[in-house]
């Protein structure tokens, strides 16, 4: 039997004393902090605890008939919806949903939002009563991800909580959801683990002391994501940030048809954000202070920084973050590529006026 998903060691206190006060516990609840520090894993522990036949203190006993179910993935009171792109990266897609599609899952490039569909297939579960323990819990992730139509609709179910029911809405930005759901839900915060509970974590996952301090520094101190970051193959640096750079600081226009087709094969929000970070480093650099998300480009953030306007750096900067906010929906991928980088380019290449 496979085991049952644990809260990460920098979550266990809070979410001891959170799912503690049971009697008081709020039927929507949003659960946000920043990217990569395992909501989760946060929200899947959370919702086995709560389901859980014994739990030992608040937590999940990991043994009952609830818990060998979570962990064989059959428990017919919790579900998780999220986007089917989310769904494939994390391989939780299920056929059903990918075939529903009039072009063919072949053709059907997988969505980055939670469907009104999904939302509406909520209403069956909500309709019957629970298996096992009276409860049910129904995790989105990430909640930004509802569209408008699928966020109404949801809001009709959390106004009118079937009994038992517990929604964690999952958020890294709340400020993008819909202001009225928001209204609707108890905000539960889980902050950034520190720097010393992150590196024991990344250490116990068998990295380096040195590996570790790199990878939590290039994920801004989030150890679920620096962990990822350490596994993929398309980590930024050796990927393509770290030659793009170099040519910056050798004052050589990088050859677009070299990084075209790898930046073509991320989503556009991975590149502009290593694009975004890397200009983070520039302006910290051009304030004498010491890179924050890639140390390991040291040398030619100096270099880049030493011959660009500090104003410069800040203006397109903040151009990249607007960029962020359209990436999802760009008219043509190549396109979008060859433009941000050219932009960045003019930046970094053009002479200092
Ligand atoms: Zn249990």
């Amino acid at each position: 039997m496979s085991s049952i998903t644990q809260f990460f060691p920098w979550q266990t206190a809070s979410a001891s004393r959170w799912l503690g006060d049971r009697e008081r516990f709020a039927h929507a609840w949003l659960v946000y902090g920043p990217p990569g520090i395992g909501k989760l894993t946060f929200a899947r522990a959370a919702a086995t605890s709560l389901l859980c036949e014994r739990p030992t203190g608040a937590l999940a006993c990991g043994t009952c008939q609830s818990c060998s179910w979570i962990a064989n993935d059959a428990h017919p009171d919790l579900r998780l919806v999220m986007p089917d792109r989310l769904a494939q990266q994390y391989g939780l897609q299920d056929a059903a949903t990918v075939s529903d599609s009039q072009e063919g899952a072949a053709t059907k490039k997988a969505s980055g939002e939670i469907r009104i569909d999904q939302v509406r297939q909520l209403d069956s579960l909500l309709s019957v009563t629970t298996h096992r323990s009276g409860m049910r819990v129904i995790i989105l992730f990430p909640v930004e991800s509802l569209n408008t139509a699928s966020a109404n609709y949801l809001l009709k179910s959390i106004e009118e909580p079937a009994p038992g029911t517990v929604f964690l809405l999952v958020s890294h930005a709340p400020d993008k959801v819909l202001p009225t759901l928001l209204s609707r839900c108890r905000r539960f915060c889980l902050p950034m683990p520190t720097q010393a509970e992150g590196l024991a974590w990344l250490q116990a996952q068998d990295l380096s002391g040195t590996q570790a301090e790199t990878w939590l520094h290039a994920s801004g101190g989030a150890p679920v994501g620096a962990l990822t970051l350490s596994r993929a193959s398309t980590e930024p640096v050796s990927y393509w940030l770290g030659s793009f750079a170099q040519s910056l600081a050798d004052r050589i226009m990088p050859e677009m048809a070299d990084y075209l087709p790898k930046l073509e094969k991320l989503q556009p929000e991975e590149w502009l954000g290593s694009l975004q970070r890397l200009f983070v480093d520039l302006m910290l650099q051009s304030n004498g202070l010491a890179p924050r998300y890639f140390p390991r480009l040291g040398p030619f953030i100096t270099a880049i920084a030493a011959d660009v306007s500090p104003m410069k750096i800040s203006q397109t900067a903040s151009w990249l973050a607007r960029q962020q906010r359209i990436a999802d929906h760009p008219l043509n991928a190549r396109l979008f590529i060859q433009s941000v980088l050219q932009r960045v380019c003019i930046t970094c290449l053009s002479k200092n006026a």
